[in-house]
């Protein structure tokens, strides 16, 4: 008669002495199937899952509550973003957008311009440049006005 001295567990498949295993004579080799840590842990899983249905049972208006509200903050913040999406999808919208951006001179709009002239970057020279700008731009609205005046006047 072989003496078995070691046996693979059911459930991690490693190859373990019977001591390893809880006994169990209603097996053949009796011992259980399963290694004692295999049956450790799925207990402490069966615990862990007992004690979670519980605490659902529970806290059911807590968790109700604060399905609800978290429902209620994704909706608002869903349809936010579909109308921004709207917004953004629509040219006329978003180039009346960055226009007015572009009109306010606001440090964004500042930085993008000097990182495309590839200057460092310090809060004094943003305000030289957005006076820089500023300056650009009345000069130009000046020329327009200039031009306007011209031809306004040559055409008659
Ligand atoms: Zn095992």
């Amino acid at each position: 008669m072989d003496i078995v001295v070691d046996k693979s567990c059911s459930k991690c498949g490693q190859i373990k002495s019977l001591d390893y295993y809880h006994k169990d004579k209603t097996k053949r080799l009796g011992v259980s199937s399963a290694c004692k840590t295999c049956v450790k842990s799925s207990r402490n899983n069966d615990r862990k899952r007992e004690y979670s249905k519980e605490y659902t049972i529970r806290n059911k208006d807590k968790i109700n509550d604060y399905s609800r509200r978290y429902y209620i903050k994704m909706t608002s913040y869903e349809k936010r973003l579909a109308e921004h999406r709207k917004i953004n999808r629509n040219p006329s919208v978003y180039k009346e957008r960055k226009a007015k951006s572009r009109f306010k001179i606001d440090d964004v709009y500042v930085k993008q311009v000097l990182r495309n002239a590839n200057i460092n970057i310090s809060p004094e020279t943003i305000q030289l440049k957005r006076e820089q700008i500023k300056i650009k731009r009345l000069r130009k609205k000046l020329k327009d006005y200039v031009k306007q005046k011209t031809t306004g006047t040559s055409e008659q």
